[in-house]
Parts: C-alpha cells; structure tokens; sequence
C-alpha cells in the first residue's frame, strides 16, 4: 500500500479522550443545553424524514444565521464544525504559502501543511500581540494569513487597527473568531471595507455545541460562492442543522451563559493573578506547570510542548469546579 510520506508524518489528533472528574481541557461550554431546548430540537427532528438529504449548503440554517448576524444569506458559510471549513479556505486562494503566528491554534498549520504548502510560523512578540511589520512582510505573496483573536492558547485579542493594515496589503486574512463572544467584540463590520476578509465562527462554545458540530465562516459574496463550490455537498447533517437553528432562536440563553463564565474568568484571575496572562476568552493561559499534578487530583487542563511546556491552559468551567481548580492550585504554589 503507498501511503504517501507526507501523511506518514502526521500524528493522530490528541483529543484528551480521558474522563476526568473535572474537564477543563477542551475550551468547552460546562453548560449543556437546557432540556427544553433538547425537546425542541428533538420535536423538530420528528417532523423531517431522515431518509432524505438535507439541503445541500444547508440553506435554512444560513438564512437564520444571516438574520441574527444582520449579514446577507450569500455571506455566510456552513460547515461541520468550523474545523471543517479551514482546509477549504486555503484550497481556495492561489499562492504556495500561508502564513500563521506562534503559538496558536495548531490546526492552521496541520491543514497547510496536508496541502503541500509552505507554512511560515512568525512568532507572537512577548506581550503575545502581532509582530505587524514581520507579518506585512511575510505575507507579500502569501496564498493567505491565518490569525485567531482571542487567540487560542494565549487568550488575548489583536488591536483593530493591526487587523486593518494586515487586510490593506490585500493577502486574505483568515480571522479566526472562535471565541469572540466571550470578548464582547468582532470585526465583523470590516466585512463592508475588505472583500479579503474571512471570519471563522463556531457554535462549539458560547453556544454549548461541540458535539452537534457547527461552524460557520463570513466573506465577501464571491468568497462565499466560490466556497459552496468546492465543500463536500451536505456537510452539515440534519440533525445538526436542526440543533443549530433551535439555539439560534433562544440566543438570551447563550448571551447569560457567556456572561457567567465572563464572570468566572475574571474571578479565577483575580484568584491566581501571578500566574495567569489575562484573557478574553473561555479559557486562561497560566505560567504553572501543574498538568500531572491537577491530573492526579481529578483536574483535567491542557499542557504544551515548546515553547509553553511550563505553561497550562485552564478551560472556565463552572463555579465548583473553578473552585475546585483554584484550591489545587492554591495547594501546590
Ligand atoms: N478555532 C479555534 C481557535 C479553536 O480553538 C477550535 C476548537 N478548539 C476550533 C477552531 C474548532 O472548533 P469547531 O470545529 O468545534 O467549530
């Protein structure tokens, strides 16, 4: 069997399968949906035949997400977690290489690399924001740049007006908005100035549904279109669409949820200020190397290798368990 080299080189994706008493690993939602929800979801999904596929681009479902985001339907991209969505966007643009930061989100680097591409990794400055004259170098020719703001896993956001000057060399800007919610911010609007702007969103943490998988990305029409011409038809599957629309109608439910655990990261830094980089996401980055320590204590988080290998990152859970993680902490220091 001639299974090519480049594929030989890659591991499988370490998920964190243990079932630890208290997962803070994953930059999940704690909160699952309400069961009202759940019976909505499940009402509607009585009602479709399960024998038919469903709408190619699911349609609907991007209709809805349009209204609630005031975008037009033609701006707006489905996919089976945004995950799914980034391999498409670099298939996209023309150009041999792409151009990522570090650290951030590995996946930028894992999909450019699948596609043959040279990824140039420029690091973060110290303070984990842009190095924006390295970035505007290295972009000139770049097929795009893919950047994620709240970055995961250093948990803050870039200044606006970096972002501006990134999308004025004209190189398309793969903005990963993940965990934008839990900032109170996006730039979103700079949709209307830049056609080389592309947002990445996903329904896997405000809006507690990781395991529906949902993702969804906004660009320009054209952007859009040539997208829908190249993702696999009907990604998205019923029962997905379904959830995802259900959560779309109640979204006071994910706006108090976000506020909760807004709430919940600003008491878990104040707990542990020395140690913790401050953050604007649904997670801390924090200057201790407790893995194997928290682990033994029940306490799933995220470690690293270089160069964060004396770093974790801590998912914000809820009350208790944040309690839970502020006591171990508390005990080892
Ligand atoms: N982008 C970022 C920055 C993430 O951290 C994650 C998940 N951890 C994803 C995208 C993928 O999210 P999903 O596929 O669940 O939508």
């Amino acid at each position: 069997m001639r299974i090519r080299e480049k594929v030989k080189s890659f591991e499988p994706y370490e998920g964190g399968g243990e079932s630890p008493d208290i997962r803070l690993d994953r930059n999940e939602s704690p909160f699952d949906l309400p069961s009202e929800l759940k019976s909505e979801v499940l009402d509607k999904l009585r009602k479709v035949p399960f024998n038919r596929y469903p709408s190619t681009s699911a349609r609907p479902l991007r209709k809805k997400l349009a209204r609630f985001l005031g975008l037009n339907l033609d701006m707006v991209v489905v996919g089976n977690g945004s995950d799914e969505l980034i391999p498409y966007f670099i298939k996209l643009f023309d150009g041999d290489r792409i151009v990522v930061v570090s650290p951030t989100f590995d996946m930028y680097r894992f999909y450019g690399a699948l596609e043959g591409l040279e990824v140039v990794e420029v690091p973060l400055k110290e303070d984990f924001q842009l190095p924006l004259s390295e970035l505007k170098r290295q972009v000139q020719d770049a097929r795009a740049l893919i950047l994620c703001s709240p970055n995961n896993p250093t948990g803050n956001c870039y200044r606006r007006k970096e972002i501006v000057e990134l999308l004025e060399t004209e190189t398309p800007l793969i903005l990963d908005e993940a965990y934008h919610e839990f900032a109170g911010r996006s730039q979103q609007d700079l949709l209307e100035d830049f056609d080389n702007l592309v947002l990445l969103r996903t329904f896997s943490k405000a809006f507690s549904l990781a395991g529906a998988r949902v993702g969804y990305a906004l660009a320009s029409d054209d952007i859009i279109d040539y997208l829908l011409r190249i993702k696999p038809p009907y990604n998205l599957s019923t029962l997905a669409i379904k959830t995802a629309e259900t959560v779309l109608e109640q979204p006071q439910i994910m706006e108090e949820r976000v506020q909760y655990i807004v709430e919940e990261r600003n008491r878990m830094i104040s707990e542990l200020k020395e140690y913790c980089y401050p953050s604007q996401a649904n997670f801390v980055l924090m200057n201790l190397d407790l893995h194997q320590y928290l682990k033994k204590r029940g306490i799933l988080v995220r470690e690293f290798s270089d160069p964060l290998a004396d770093k974790i990152r801590v998912t914000v859970g809820e009350r208790s368990a944040n309690d839970k993680l502020i006591e171990a902490i508390k005990d080892a220091v």
